[in-house]
Protein backbone atom coordinates (compact mmCIF):
# COMPACT_ATOMS: atom_id res chain seq x y z
CA UNK A 1 0.00 0.00 0.00
CA UNK A 2 1.19 3.31 -0.11
CA UNK A 3 1.89 6.05 2.52
CA UNK A 4 0.77 8.81 0.29
CA UNK A 5 -1.00 9.22 -3.01
CA UNK A 6 -1.91 11.87 -5.45
CA UNK A 7 -3.81 11.88 -8.73
CA UNK A 8 -3.46 14.90 -10.98
CA UNK A 9 -2.72 17.26 -8.92
CA UNK A 10 -2.76 21.25 -9.50
CA UNK A 11 -2.26 24.45 -8.02
CA UNK A 12 -2.28 27.82 -9.13
CA UNK A 13 -2.11 30.99 -6.83
CA UNK A 14 -3.80 34.12 -7.57
CA UNK A 15 -6.21 35.11 -10.56
CA UNK A 16 -6.58 35.97 -13.82
CA UNK A 17 -3.53 37.71 -15.40
CA UNK A 18 -1.66 37.14 -12.31
CA UNK A 19 -2.00 33.52 -11.50
CA UNK A 20 0.72 31.12 -11.41
CA UNK A 21 0.76 27.68 -11.72
CA UNK A 22 2.55 26.01 -9.74
CA UNK A 23 1.34 22.36 -9.61
CA UNK A 24 0.50 21.11 -13.14
CA UNK A 25 -1.31 17.41 -13.14
CA UNK A 26 1.10 15.72 -10.74
CA UNK A 27 0.50 11.55 -10.19
CA UNK A 28 2.93 10.39 -8.11
CA UNK A 29 2.75 7.21 -5.21
CA UNK A 30 4.96 6.99 -2.40
CA UNK A 31 4.74 3.55 -1.16
CA UNK A 32 4.84 2.91 2.62
CA UNK A 33 8.34 2.79 4.02
CA UNK A 34 10.53 4.87 1.20
CA UNK A 35 12.65 7.55 1.25
CA UNK A 36 11.61 9.65 -1.74
CA UNK A 37 13.36 13.08 -2.50
CA UNK A 38 11.41 15.70 -3.79
CA UNK A 39 14.16 17.99 -6.54
CA UNK A 40 13.78 20.65 -8.65
CA UNK A 41 15.43 23.77 -9.56
CA UNK A 42 13.66 26.78 -7.36
CA UNK A 43 10.02 27.77 -8.23
CA UNK A 44 9.50 24.59 -9.64
CA UNK A 45 6.40 23.81 -7.24
CA UNK A 46 8.65 21.50 -4.52
CA UNK A 47 7.64 23.02 -1.61
CA UNK A 48 3.91 23.72 -2.71
CA UNK A 49 3.86 20.07 -3.23
CA UNK A 50 5.33 19.29 0.45
CA UNK A 51 2.84 21.36 2.08
CA UNK A 52 -0.06 19.68 -0.10
CA UNK A 53 1.00 16.22 0.39
CA UNK A 54 1.55 17.35 4.51
CA UNK A 55 -2.24 18.72 4.06
CA UNK A 56 -0.92 22.07 5.07
CA UNK A 57 -2.28 23.56 1.93
CA UNK A 58 -4.91 22.50 -0.72
CA UNK A 59 -4.83 21.46 -4.32
CA UNK A 60 -6.61 23.51 -6.92
CA UNK A 61 -7.70 20.52 -8.40
CA UNK A 62 -6.73 16.50 -7.87
CA UNK A 63 -7.00 14.76 -5.07
CA UNK A 64 -4.31 13.40 -1.97
CA UNK A 65 -4.85 9.83 -0.49
CA UNK A 66 -2.71 9.57 2.82
CA UNK A 67 -3.16 6.14 4.08
CA UNK A 68 -6.12 5.37 1.87
CA UNK A 69 -8.21 8.41 3.19
CA UNK A 70 -8.61 11.09 0.54
CA UNK A 71 -8.15 14.37 2.07
CA UNK A 72 -10.76 16.60 0.29
CA UNK A 73 -13.38 14.62 2.42
CA UNK A 74 -12.18 15.65 5.76
CA UNK A 75 -12.74 18.69 7.27
CA UNK A 76 -9.70 21.03 8.48
CA UNK A 77 -10.78 19.65 11.97
CA UNK A 78 -9.69 16.30 11.18
CA UNK A 79 -7.12 17.66 8.72
CA UNK A 80 -5.33 19.41 11.56
CA UNK A 81 -5.91 15.48 13.72
CA UNK A 82 -4.13 13.90 10.66
CA UNK A 83 -1.25 16.21 10.76
CA UNK A 84 -1.07 15.64 14.60
CA UNK A 85 -1.19 11.86 14.54
CA UNK A 86 0.32 10.81 11.44
CA UNK A 87 2.83 13.62 10.32
CA UNK A 88 6.26 14.48 11.64
CA UNK A 89 7.68 17.56 10.21
CA UNK A 90 11.44 18.96 9.91
CA UNK A 91 11.54 22.64 8.40
CA UNK A 92 14.99 24.27 7.17
CA UNK A 93 14.64 27.18 9.63
CA UNK A 94 14.01 24.68 12.75
CA UNK A 95 10.99 26.88 14.44
CA UNK A 96 11.88 25.94 17.62
CA UNK A 97 10.13 28.27 20.68
CA UNK A 98 13.71 30.37 21.31
CA UNK A 99 12.29 30.31 25.47
CA UNK A 100 12.04 26.20 25.68
CA UNK A 101 15.04 24.26 26.55
CA UNK A 102 15.69 21.38 23.44
CA UNK A 103 13.69 18.74 25.93
CA UNK A 104 10.62 20.84 25.89
CA UNK A 105 10.82 22.10 22.17
CA UNK A 106 10.97 18.03 21.66
CA UNK A 107 7.65 17.49 23.85
CA UNK A 108 5.38 20.46 22.10
CA UNK A 109 3.43 18.32 19.94
CA UNK A 110 2.61 16.13 22.78
CA UNK A 111 1.90 19.27 24.82
CA UNK A 112 -0.30 20.71 21.80
CA UNK A 113 -1.73 17.84 21.40
CA UNK A 114 -3.48 18.13 25.21
CA UNK A 115 -1.40 14.85 26.17
CA UNK A 116 0.09 13.96 29.35
CA UNK A 117 3.85 14.97 28.79
CA UNK A 118 5.04 12.30 31.50
CA UNK A 119 3.67 9.30 29.19
CA UNK A 120 5.97 10.14 26.76
CA UNK A 121 9.37 10.56 29.30
CA UNK A 122 10.64 7.53 28.04
CA UNK A 123 10.48 8.44 24.39
CA UNK A 124 12.13 11.62 25.03
CA UNK A 125 14.79 10.64 26.68
CA UNK A 126 15.24 7.34 23.76
CA UNK A 127 15.05 10.59 21.11
CA UNK A 128 17.16 12.89 22.83
CA UNK A 129 19.69 9.54 22.91
CA UNK A 130 19.27 8.74 19.32
CA UNK A 131 19.96 12.59 18.28
CA UNK A 132 22.74 12.47 20.59
CA UNK A 133 21.05 15.76 22.92
CA UNK A 134 21.18 14.16 25.88
CA UNK A 135 23.61 16.20 27.39
CA UNK A 136 22.01 19.13 26.16
CA UNK A 137 18.37 18.29 26.91
CA UNK A 138 18.21 22.04 29.17
CA UNK A 139 19.67 24.01 26.67
CA UNK A 140 17.75 26.78 24.91
CA UNK A 141 17.52 26.40 21.27
CA UNK A 142 20.25 29.66 21.17
CA UNK A 143 23.01 27.74 23.27
CA UNK A 144 22.67 25.56 20.44
CA UNK A 145 24.47 25.23 17.26
CA UNK A 146 22.60 25.05 13.85
CA UNK A 147 23.19 21.23 13.79
CA UNK A 148 21.88 20.35 17.39
CA UNK A 149 19.09 22.84 16.55
CA UNK A 150 18.14 21.05 13.43
CA UNK A 151 18.37 17.57 15.34
CA UNK A 152 15.92 18.92 18.05
CA UNK A 153 13.46 19.66 15.27
CA UNK A 154 13.93 16.06 14.00
CA UNK A 155 13.26 14.68 17.87
CA UNK A 156 10.35 16.40 17.90
CA UNK A 157 9.02 15.80 14.41
CA UNK A 158 9.47 12.23 15.55
CA UNK A 159 7.88 12.21 19.13
CA UNK A 160 4.26 11.34 18.60
CA UNK A 161 5.51 8.13 15.55
CA UNK A 162 4.41 9.64 12.67
CA UNK A 163 4.14 7.67 9.75
CA UNK A 164 5.16 10.28 7.15
CA UNK A 165 8.20 12.78 8.14
CA UNK A 166 8.03 15.54 5.62
CA UNK A 167 10.93 17.91 4.77
CA UNK A 168 11.63 20.97 3.49
CA UNK A 169 15.53 21.18 2.75
CA UNK A 170 16.30 19.55 6.13
CA UNK A 171 20.32 19.99 5.53
CA UNK A 172 19.68 23.64 3.80
CA UNK A 173 22.00 25.46 6.19
CA UNK A 174 24.44 22.82 7.63
CA UNK A 175 27.97 21.87 6.72
CA UNK A 176 27.77 18.69 4.79
CA UNK A 177 29.31 16.57 7.96
CA UNK A 178 26.52 17.68 9.70
CA UNK A 179 23.96 17.39 7.27
CA UNK A 180 24.94 13.88 6.81
CA UNK A 181 24.75 12.98 9.87
CA UNK A 182 21.06 14.55 10.17
CA UNK A 183 19.91 12.21 7.36
CA UNK A 184 21.48 9.46 9.02
CA UNK A 185 19.45 9.97 11.97
CA UNK A 186 16.38 10.66 9.72
CA UNK A 187 17.14 7.03 7.52
CA UNK A 188 17.86 5.24 11.14
CA UNK A 189 14.05 6.46 12.57
CA UNK A 190 12.36 5.39 9.51
CA UNK A 191 13.64 1.88 9.13
CA UNK A 192 13.06 1.51 12.96
CA UNK A 193 9.90 2.08 12.95
CA UNK A 194 8.40 1.67 9.01
CA UNK A 195 7.72 5.37 8.29
CA UNK A 196 7.70 7.18 4.81
CA UNK A 197 10.39 10.15 4.53
CA UNK A 198 9.04 13.17 1.80
CA UNK A 199 12.44 15.41 1.17
CA UNK A 200 12.48 18.70 -0.55
CA UNK A 201 16.29 19.28 -1.99
CA UNK A 202 17.95 20.77 -4.41
CA UNK A 203 21.17 19.39 -2.54
CA UNK A 204 22.18 16.11 -4.70
CA UNK A 205 24.22 14.21 -1.54
CA UNK A 206 21.24 14.86 0.44
CA UNK A 207 18.79 13.35 -2.54
CA UNK A 208 21.59 10.55 -2.82
CA UNK A 209 20.58 9.00 0.65
CA UNK A 210 17.04 8.66 -0.55
CA UNK A 211 15.42 5.71 -2.32
CA UNK A 212 14.13 7.35 -5.18
CA UNK A 213 14.29 11.29 -5.83
CA UNK A 214 11.62 13.00 -8.27
CA UNK A 215 12.51 15.73 -10.38
CA UNK A 216 10.20 18.79 -11.15
CA UNK A 217 10.19 21.21 -13.40
CA UNK A 218 7.30 24.13 -13.82
CA UNK A 219 5.02 22.08 -11.92
CA UNK A 220 5.66 18.80 -13.60
CA UNK A 221 7.30 15.50 -12.95
CA UNK A 222 9.75 15.43 -15.52
CA UNK A 223 11.85 12.64 -14.36
CA UNK A 224 12.44 10.09 -11.33
CA UNK A 225 15.66 8.50 -10.36
CA UNK A 226 15.57 5.01 -8.39
CA UNK A 227 18.53 4.97 -5.88
CA UNK A 228 20.25 8.42 -7.25
CA UNK A 229 23.64 8.91 -7.68
CA UNK A 230 24.83 11.71 -6.90
CA UNK A 231 27.08 12.37 -10.08
CA UNK A 232 23.90 11.55 -12.01
CA UNK A 233 22.18 14.51 -10.51
P1 LIG B 1 10.06 25.62 -5.04
O1 LIG B 1 9.79 25.07 -3.66
O2 LIG B 1 10.43 24.56 -6.02
O3 LIG B 1 11.03 26.75 -5.04
P2 LIG B 1 7.40 26.75 -4.81
O4 LIG B 1 6.47 25.63 -4.59
O5 LIG B 1 7.83 27.55 -3.63
O6 LIG B 1 8.69 26.21 -5.61
O7 LIG B 1 6.78 27.77 -5.87
C1 LIG B 1 6.24 27.34 -7.14
C2 LIG B 1 5.68 28.56 -7.84
O8 LIG B 1 4.55 29.06 -7.13
C3 LIG B 1 6.66 29.72 -7.94
O9 LIG B 1 6.44 30.38 -9.17
C4 LIG B 1 6.28 30.59 -6.77
O10 LIG B 1 6.62 31.94 -7.03
C5 LIG B 1 4.79 30.40 -6.71
N1 LIG B 1 4.25 30.53 -5.33
C6 LIG B 1 4.59 29.78 -4.26
N2 LIG B 1 3.88 30.14 -3.17
C7 LIG B 1 3.07 31.14 -3.57
C8 LIG B 1 2.08 31.94 -2.91
N3 LIG B 1 1.78 31.76 -1.62
N4 LIG B 1 1.45 32.89 -3.65
C9 LIG B 1 1.75 33.07 -4.96
N5 LIG B 1 2.65 32.35 -5.63
C10 LIG B 1 3.29 31.40 -4.96
P1 LIG C 1 -3.86 24.19 14.94
O1 LIG C 1 -5.03 23.90 14.06
O2 LIG C 1 -3.97 23.65 16.35
O3 LIG C 1 -3.43 25.65 14.90
P2 LIG C 1 -1.97 23.59 12.89
O4 LIG C 1 -2.97 23.31 11.83
O5 LIG C 1 -1.29 24.93 12.88
O6 LIG C 1 -2.64 23.36 14.34
O7 LIG C 1 -0.83 22.51 12.90
C1 LIG C 1 -1.10 21.15 13.24
C2 LIG C 1 0.21 20.42 13.23
O8 LIG C 1 0.78 20.52 11.92
C3 LIG C 1 1.23 21.00 14.17
O9 LIG C 1 1.18 20.38 15.45
C4 LIG C 1 2.52 20.71 13.46
O10 LIG C 1 2.97 19.40 13.76
C5 LIG C 1 2.17 20.76 12.02
N1 LIG C 1 2.49 22.07 11.41
C6 LIG C 1 1.63 22.90 10.80
N2 LIG C 1 2.26 23.98 10.32
C7 LIG C 1 3.55 23.85 10.66
C8 LIG C 1 4.70 24.66 10.47
N3 LIG C 1 4.68 25.81 9.80
N4 LIG C 1 5.86 24.23 11.00
C9 LIG C 1 5.91 23.05 11.65
N5 LIG C 1 4.87 22.24 11.84
C10 LIG C 1 3.69 22.63 11.36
Amino acid sequence: PNAVETVGLRKVYGEGSTAVRALDDVSLAFPNGEFAAIMGPSGSGKSTLLHILGALDKPSEGRVIVGGTELSGLSDRELTLLRRRRMGFVFQFFNLIPTLSAEENVLLPVLISGKKPGKYARRVDELLDLVGLTGRRDHRPDELSGGEQQRVAIARALIRFPDIILADEPTGNLDSRTGAEVLVLLKESAARYDQTILMVTHDPRAASASDRAVFLSDGRVVDEARDPNPDDI
